[in-house]
């Protein structure tokens, strides 16, 4: 089967996408579909140093993905007559259905449709991203892989909400976690670059982007992660809050006359930085802290507060560590945060050498001091290229 897979991952107004071969993880296109249902969308659409731009309205997700594909045939790549293998699929919520790559068929797509209730933000798009790339390439074998799977294996005392056990059952509530294709990636090419099994290391990963989430890998299996029944728990993410008492929920629709669509808009997209500093976006965050303004920093020792508060959980959950992980687009691009998420921890091992942390290179690199008997390393992630592998594993067993 061939290696070649096209990557989509559907968003609501969004869809991302990538042409690669899932062996050498060469990258024939990449692209990205925006304000699809907007007045006026966009799609950005690279092939090697080819690169075309579409301004126009972009009525639904078909149509996204249909003027794309002919991007792809302007640029010289039929989808149709490539031999392509596989397409493959990020899927946000695979609950307690779906914990492997799976070939979507009709009552697969239903199963993802019907998670859309823990999803209610995410799956919904997955499905129409699916839909609409199953009418436009009916003759490729589609794949599925979920961001909750490498979470699957938490045990019952780390996904289990203490709330009324008859409710938690009848609603699926629990801790599921998400991240995971990124999380799993990354830990496994640590341990490659570390030249050891992963079944032979116990990692701490921080994926730190626009949402951001933590885990602790114990030989290769998840145990514990930030993100819980939602993509809302843990962290303080760009404009999601991350652990909040559960109090303030009902609080504020009592006091704030909030409804349910008004709380989810303030926890979904005006907390986190956002909500602090007015700002999502880190090195905007950096800009403002460098005027001095006050609520920047704030939100800036937040952030490193809670990071240092998991960092600590998972120390102990773990008891010996042998590698601290940083990816996504902050963990990779931000020494201050790696710095402070990790100073004063000498003792416990954790040391960081700061021209290494400071010294830009591309791929992976360790940060800490040789000596240092904890590994500190930046791993660069790329999501695109563990689903292409995991739908071209699927196709070819
Ligand atoms: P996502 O995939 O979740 O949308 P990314 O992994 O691309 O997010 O991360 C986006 C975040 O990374 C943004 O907050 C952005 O400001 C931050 N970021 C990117 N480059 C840098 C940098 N050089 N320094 C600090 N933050 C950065």
């Amino acid at each position: 089967m061939s290696d070649l897979v096209l990557v989509l991952n559907s968003g609501s107004s969004s869809i991302k996408y990538q042409l690669l071969h899932s062996d050498s993880a060469e990258v024939l296109a990449s692209g990205l579909v925006e304000r699809i249902g907007e007045d006026s969308g966009r799609i950005v659409h690279e092939a090697g140093p080819a690169k075309l731009v579409y301004d126009g309205k972009i009525p639904d997700h078909k149509a996204g993905l249909a003027r794309a594909f002919e991007m792809f045939r302007e640029t010289g790549l039929d989808l149709k007559t490539l031999g392509i293998g596989a397409v493959g699929h990020r899927v946000v919520h695979g609950g307690e259905v779906f914990w492997k790559p799976t070939l979507i068929t009709d009552e697969v797509l239903h199963a993802i449709e019907k998670l859309s209730v823990l999803a209610p933000l995410h799956n919904p798009a997955n499905v129409v991203g699916i839909e609409s790339t199953r009418e436009l390439l009916p003759d490729l074998p589609q794949v599925a892989v979920f961001d909750t799977a490498f979470f699957h294996t938490m045990p019952d005392a780390a996904r289990t909400y203490a709330i009324d056990a008859k409710i938690a059952a009848a609603q699926d509530i629990r801790k599921y976690g998400f991240h995971g294709t990124s999380h799993q990636y990354v830990s496994e090419k640590a341990a490659e670059f570390l030249g050891k099994p992963a079944e032979d290391l116990n990692q701490i990963v921080f994926h730190l982007g626009n949402g951001a989430s933590a885990s602790s890998i114990q030989g290769g299996v998840a145990i514990d992660t930030t993100m819980g029944m939602t993509p809302l728990e843990g962290l303080v993410m760009g404009t999601r809050p991350g652990d909040l008492d559960p109090g303030i929920t009902p609080y504020l629709m009592r006091a704030a006359d909030l409804d349910v669509s008004g709380v989810e808009q303030l926890l979904n997209r005006n907390s986190g930085l956002k909500g602090l500093s007015g700002v999502n976006d880190f090195r905007e965050l950096q800009k403002l802290i460098d005027t001095g303004d006050a609520d920047a920093k704030l939100a800036y020792d937040v952030y490193v507060h809670r990071l240092r508060r998991y960092l600590g959980a998972y120390l102990v959950q773990l008891g010996t560590v042998d590698a601290i992980v940083f990816t996504a687009g902050v963990g990779e691009n931000s020494p201050a945060v790696r710095a402070d998420a990790l100073a004063g921890l000498q003792n416990l091992g954790i040391e960081i050498d700061p021209e290494r942390n400071e010294t830009r290179t591309p791929g992976i690199r360790r940060i800490s001091p040789d000596f240092a008997p904890v590994d500190v390393l930046v791993v660069p992630t790329n999501e695109e290229l563990a689903i292409a592998r995991a739908a071209h594993k699927l196709v070819s067993a």
